[in-house]
C-alpha cells in the first residue's frame, strides 16, 4: 500500500451514483483511490461516529431522496495482480475493491482463465462482488473466490478472510445489509482473491448456462464466446447498463426469488418454475466422547427448499412487463418482470410505490412475500 491523504470532496446526490437513479444529497462525500486512502477514510470516519456507507458502482442500491445525514465513501482503487495458484493448471488474481466487475471478467476470458465468464455484463465493482455472492446464469462468485481483505469496523483491523468465513449463500454473505437488518459484520473489502483454470475454452456444465447457451453437445466452448452471448442474451434482457436504455436504469433484479419449504412449493400452481435449493447438510456431527452411547443420530431428513421464481410470480400475479401506476415515473421494465426501473426522474417514493403494489398483488395472489434484493437506504418498503 502506499501513503494517502483523506481526500473529501463536494458531495453530489446519489441520484448521479446509483443505476437506478435515486437517492439524495449525502451531508459528506469522500473518495479513495487507493486501498491506503479507503482505509484512513473509514477510519476516521469511524472515528468521528459518522453514519457512513461505501458506495462502488451504486447497481445494487435503493436510495431514497432525502438527504443522507452521513458520510459516503466512493471506493475508487483499481488494479489486478496475478499470483501463482497452489493448484497445478490455476492462477490467482488479486484485484482491488474498486476495478470495475466486468473489466475483471474481461481480463480473465482474454488471457484464458475460466471461471467467471458466465457472469459477463453483471454492473459494479469488484469489491461489491462478494457482498450479494453475485451470481448468474448458475455460476457464483463463491465458485472461484478464494479470500478477501477487509477492514472491520468494530476492530479498526486489516485482516484476510478465507471465503469460508464469509457466509455466501443466494445473493447473500455475512457483509450484506438485508432489508429490516445490519449486516452480521460490519466491514469493507478492499481486494479480492479468485482462483482460476487456465483453460482458453471448456466445457460447459450446468444445465442454466447450457440452456442461456443453446449447447447441446459435450464439445469444449472457448471462453470469447460464452462471454459474447452471455453479454448478448444479458442486452436482450435489459441486463447490461446501457444509458440510452432506461430498461436498464434499475438494480437488475428488484425482487429476489422467493426461496421456501417444500410444503409452500407444493401449493403453487404446477407451472410457476422452481428449482431445488441444496440442503443445508451438518456435514460433520460431533459427539463429544463423554456422552457417546454407542448411537450416532440419523442423518435429517427434511424435505429441501426449494427456490420459486419471482418473475413467474409477479407476471402471473397480474403485472405485465412495462407495468407503471399512473401518473408514475417508475415502471416494470419492458424486457423484464423482475427489474424496476426508473423512465426518468423518477423519485423513490414513486419507485416505492410500484415495488409494494407489486408486492401486494403477489401476496394477494399466492400469499408469498417477495424480498428486495438491493440494499435499502433511507426508504422503507
Ligand atoms: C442492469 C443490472 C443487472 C444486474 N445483474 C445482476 C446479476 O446478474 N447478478 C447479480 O448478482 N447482481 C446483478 N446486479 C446487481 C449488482 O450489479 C451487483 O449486486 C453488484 O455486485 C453491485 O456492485 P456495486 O459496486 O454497484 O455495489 P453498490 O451498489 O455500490 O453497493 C451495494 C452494497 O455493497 C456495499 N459495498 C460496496 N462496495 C463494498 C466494499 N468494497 N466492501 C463492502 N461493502 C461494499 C455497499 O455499501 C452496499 O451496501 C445487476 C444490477 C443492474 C443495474
Amino acid at each position: 500500500m502506499t501513503g494517502g491523504v483523506l481526500r473529501e470532496v463536494e458531495p453530489i446526490r446519489l441520484s448521479t451514483l446509483t443505476t437506478l437513479r435515486t437517492g439524495g444529497t449525502p451531508e459528506r462525500m469522500l473518495e479513495a483511490a487507493t486501498a491506503t486512502e479507503l482505509v484512513e477514510a473509514l477510519r476516521e470516519v469511524w472515528a468521528r461516529g459518522d453514519d457512513w456507507l461505501v458506495l462502488g458502482g451504486g447497481s445494487n442500491l435503493f436510495v431514497g431522496d432525502q438527504p443522507f445525514d452521513g458520510t459516503v465513501i466512493r471506493v475508487l482503487t483499481h488494479g489486478i495482480e496475478e499470483l501463482p495458484s497452489p493448484h497445478e493448471g490455476r492462477v490467482r488474481l488479486r484485484v482491488q475493491a474498486g476495478h470495475g466487475w466486468d473489466d475483471l471478467v474481461a481480463y480473465a476470458v482474454e488471457r484464458g482463465y475460466a471461471g467467471l465468464e458466465a457472469m459477463s455484463g453483471i454492473p459494479g465493482t469488484v469489491g461489491a462482488s462478494p457482498v450479494q455472492n453475485i451470481g448468474a446464469y448458475g455460476q457464483e462468485i463463491q465458485e472461484t473466490l478464494v479470500e478477501v481483505e477487509l477492514i472491520d469496523e468494530a476492530t479498526g483491523a486489516v485482516s484476510v478472510v478465507p471465503a469460508a468465513d464469509l457466509g455466501l449463500g443466494f445473493r447473500t454473505s455475512v457483509l450484506k445489509h438485508h432489508y429490516g437488518g445490519v449486516p452480521a459484520r460490519r466491514a469493507v473489502i478492499l481486494s479480492v482473491t479468485v482462483d482460476l483454470l487456465v483453460a482458453g475454452e471448456r466445457v460447459v456444465r450446468g444445465d442454466q448456462l447450457r440452456r442461456a447457451l443453446g449447447l447441446t453437445g459435450d464439445e469444449p466452448v472457448p471462453l470469447a464466446w460464452v462471454r459474447e452471448r452471455i453479454l448478448a442474451t444479458r442486452a436482450s434482457k435489459g441486463m447490461l447498463l446501457d444509458d440510452d436504455d432506461p430498461d436498464t436504469h434499475g438494480v437488475g433484479s428488484f425482487f429476489q426469488n422467493a426461496i421456501v419449504p417444500e410444503a409452500v412449493a407444493r401449493s403453487l400452481p404446477p407451472e410457476c418454475p422452481r428449482w431445488p435449493v441444496a440442503p443445508d447438510l451438518d456435514a460433520v456431527t460431533v459427539i463429544p466422547l463423554s456422552s457417546y452411547q454407542g448411537l450416532v443420530p440419523a442423518a435429517r431428513t427434511e424435505a429441501p427448499d426449494v427456490k420459486v421464481s419471482a418473475a413467474w410470480l409477479i407476471e402471473h400475479a397480474g403485472i405485465r412487463k412495462g407495468f407503471g401506476l399512473p401518473r408514475s415515473r417508475a415502471s416494470v421494465s419492458t424486457k423484464h418482470a423482475l427489474a424496476l426501473t426508473n423512465r426518468g426522474g423518477a423519485t423513490a417514493a414513486e419507485v416505492s410505490e410500484l415495488a409494494r403494489f407489486i408486492q401486494s398483488r403477489v401476496h394477494a395472489e399466492f400469499g408469498l412475500v417477495l424480498q428486495p434484493e438491493p440494499v435499502l437506504l433511507g426508504v422503507e418498503l
